[in-house]
């Protein structure tokens, strides 16, 4: 290739490299850490809307001829009951991991971001599986949001780590400080 050329490419390609050569593993590591609680709060949201949903109808729809709702029904109260604690309890871990992360940096916030990272995906599994289920037939059309969060939204246990490998480096962790 003719020297100027080749000058000319190297002169383009060191604009746009992003930090030093050698350094895009660590800089993608770097920035999974923080990248994960991003997905965390999504899938609050997702949960937020699927929670809503159920209880609305749980309200509206009516089950016996006396017009009894499904929410008059136990187990469905038992569903509600469950999501809402199981939402707050979400809630409330990845807002602490946020506080590490801003407190101590992403790198000592590890085992606290592992932590959410299947905590929340699987408590959005389980929400948004109970709120298709009060949905009945309902819930498998598109003519909700819910059928497509329990296809779209069940990669959440397998990208940015499956669930048994952050539980798995988790427990490391832990088991050393016990050595
Ligand atoms: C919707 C979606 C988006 C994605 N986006 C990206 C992206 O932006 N960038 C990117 O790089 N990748 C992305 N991926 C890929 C994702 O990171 C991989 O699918 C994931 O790492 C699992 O790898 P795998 O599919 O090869 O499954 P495998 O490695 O074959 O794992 C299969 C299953 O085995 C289990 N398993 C795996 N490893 C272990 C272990 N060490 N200990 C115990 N059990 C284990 C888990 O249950 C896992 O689900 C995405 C995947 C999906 C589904």
């Amino acid at each position: 290739m003719d020297f100027q050329i080749s000058n000319r490419i190297q002169t383009i390609v060191g604009m746009i490299m992003l930090g030093a050569e050698g350094q895009g593993f660590v800089m993608a590591q770097e920035r999974l850490g923080p990248g994960r609680i991003h997905h965390c709060m999504r899938w609050l949201g997702v949960c937020r809307r699927a929670f809503d949903l159920m209880c609305r109808r749980a309200n509206s729809r009516v089950v016996s001829p006396c017009g009894e709702t499904l929410g008059s029904r136990q187990i469905v109260q038992g569903w509600i009951a469950e999501s809402a604690a199981e939402l707050e309890s979400a809630r409330l871990l990845t807002l602490h991991s946020a506080w590490q992360i801003d407190s101590v940096g992403a790198a000592a916030a590890r085992d606290s971001i592992a932590m959410i990272k299947f905590v929340v995906a699987n408590t959005m599994g389980r929400i948004v599986d109970r709120a298709l289920q009060v949905h009945g037939g309902l819930g498998m059309t598109d003519d909700t949001i819910l059928a497509w969060y329990y296809r779209h939204e069940r990669a959440a246990r397998i990208y940015d780590g499956a669930d048994e490998v952050h539980k798995t480096a988790l427990a490391r962790r832990i088991l050393k400080t016990y050595a």
